[in-house]
């Protein structure tokens, strides 16, 4: 990235929201049906038929308001967006415009270094999914149109432009997704496109204060490919500034497989919606009483518990957020804290590594979710609690978690079936030791004429004498005691 320049950058999200049925219509919202099972007159844009408005849809869209500290709407209206296009047969999509059911919110992201960042949205809007033009089947001449997802319900969250570099843009996805996952409105699944993006970037030089001109990149269907389309997407503005060009106001498309954004269609083709107030509906009113129904069953949000975490295990602002980034991890987390009256019996930070650097990383490698983790959180509290009660060595540990993750079996049971307890018995140790010293005589009279330096090769020897199993304070102890003489 050139030196000079930075980036701006806002997000429109689109979040499926996880209603049983459609935004307007009772057809069910299954994913993964056959195609057009799931479509019914008012989906079908048959004439006459009446929109009936989902209202835990309009709930969901409250609860997303008060998450994010944003204003909901007393008032809010239901637009008809005019276009055409063959998975859209009422030749209009039904979307709030003017105004909008949420206003002005917060996002606070969570960076590498540990500081946050506080991103305005703008609004959120509850408006109807479009179905979907499939032209991978069958003749390839023909096209064909599945009507399942024409009417599913979303919520569009629209940033205003305070994104600055793509690390930002997907720290934001990710608390906004554990926030929508958290208060269980959208199951957050980019894969199946049930959270869905379209980055908006220009560059300006550092210290102008005007935005500079945007593009709009659409198709982003992970956290890592906003990043991606972001940094190429800056990095072709900056190119073309820099050879005396001018960016034209375009949208356009990411394509996965080249990495790199091309034009879709300029702002000159742009489409002229004629938006008008939807006849079929009447404004949606929200009530005070109802806000206040929806804010007392509001579950803890992701801050709140990273600030909780922090306060009562003493987790530094990083492991904390990691930890609250989803749900589940923070259930699995305190499962194995092994509370007692609120108060961990485990190490919190001893207990955070072992989560964060070893489990996560095997899950990892295996694909594999917190939820089908072959380790449960009782076995690695248990493994925590036997090297903190010095059973065995952090070393051995691992050797321990290792075969946990391929056979689900209680730590206990393999220090016990392996004979890896560590070895604290002075009795047993002092022999080992005097061995050693046997062994290595010219070693000792070097240490004993002053080379303390010697000292780690005889640790070194009881070690490997007892394959590691040796409680190494134990040895330190002995050991000195012994080559004093
Ligand atoms: P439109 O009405 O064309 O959708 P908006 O003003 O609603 O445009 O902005 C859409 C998104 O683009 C918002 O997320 C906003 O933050 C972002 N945005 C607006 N201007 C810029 C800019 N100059 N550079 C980067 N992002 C921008
Ligand atoms: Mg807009």
């Amino acid at each position: 990235m050139h030196p000079d320049y930075e980036m701006v950058i806002g997000l429109e999200v689109h979040a499926q929201v996880n209603t049983k049925s459609k935004l307007f219509s009772g057809s069910s919202t299954e994913f993964g049906a056959e195609p057009n099972t799931q479509a019914n007159c008012i989906d079908l844009g048959m004439p006459g038929m009446l929109p009936v408005l989902n209202q835990a849809a309009v709930s969901a869209g409250i609860k997303l308001g008060l998450a994010i500290g944003a204003t909901v709407s007393p008032v809010s209206v239901f637009a008809r967006k005019n276009y055409y296009y063959p998975d859209l047969p009422k030749g209009y999509q039904i979307s709030q415009y003017e105004k909008p059911i949420v206003e002005n919110g917060m996002v606070s992201i969570d960076l590498d270094d540990g500081t946050t960042k506080e991103i305005r949205v703008e609004r959120m809007h509850l408006e109807e999914d479009a179905g979907k033009s499939v032209h991978d089947i069958g003749l390839e001449s023909h096209s064909h149109v599945d009507l399942n997802r024409a009417g599913i319900p979303l919520m569009e969250i629209v940033s205003r432009p305070d994104l600055r570099t793509p690390e930002e843009a997907g720290a934001y996805m990710k608390k906004l997704r554990a926030i929508l996952r958290f208060i269980d409105v959208c199951d957050g699944n980019m894969e199946q496109g049930s959270l869905r993006c379209d980055a908006n970037v220009s560059v300006r030089k550092k210290g102008v204060e005007t935005l500079g001109t945007r593009c709009e990149i659409k198709n982003l269907n992970s956290i890592r490919n906003v990043m991606r389309a972001i940094q190429y997407e800056a990095d072709r503005q900056i190119d073309v500034l820099e050879d005396g060009g001018k960016i034209q106001q375009q949208t356009r498309l990411w394509d996965n497989d080249k990495a790199e954004t091309r034009a879709m269609r300029s702002k000159e083709d742009a489409h002229d919606y004629r938006y008008f107030p939807d006849p079929d509906l009447l404004p949606l009113r929200v009530s005070g009483a109802r806000i206040t129904e929806i804010r007392e069953t509001m579950p803890e949000l992701p801050d709140q518990m990273k600030e909780r975490f922090i306060e009562a295990y003493g987790l530094s602002v990083y492991d904390a957020s990691v930890l609250t980034i989803s749900r589940q991890n923070a259930e699995y987390f305190e499962a194995a804290l092994s509370l007692k009256n609120g108060k961990p019996e485990r190490d919190p930070k001893l207990l955070t590594n072992w989560m964060t650097v070893e489990l996560f990383a095997a899950l990892n490698k295996a694909g594999k979710d917190i939820m089908d983790s072959p380790v449960s959180p009782e076995q690695l509290s248990e493994l925590v609690s036997l090297i903190e009660e010095g059973e065995i060595s952090g070393k051995i540990a691992k050797q321990v978690f290792a075969e946990m993750l391929e056979t689900s079996k209680d730590p206990s049971n393999i220090v016990e079936e392996k004979g890896l307890k560590q070895i604290s018995d002075t009795g047993a140790l002092e022999e080992i030791i005097q061995k050693v010293m046997d062994d290595n005589e010219d070693s000792v009279e070097k240490y004993r004429n002053g080379n303390e330096r010697i000292f780690g090769f005889f640790v070194g020897q009881v070690m490997k004498a007892t394959q590691g199993q040796a409680n190494p304070g134990v040895v330190n102890e002995l050991l000195k005691k012994a080559l004093a003489g």
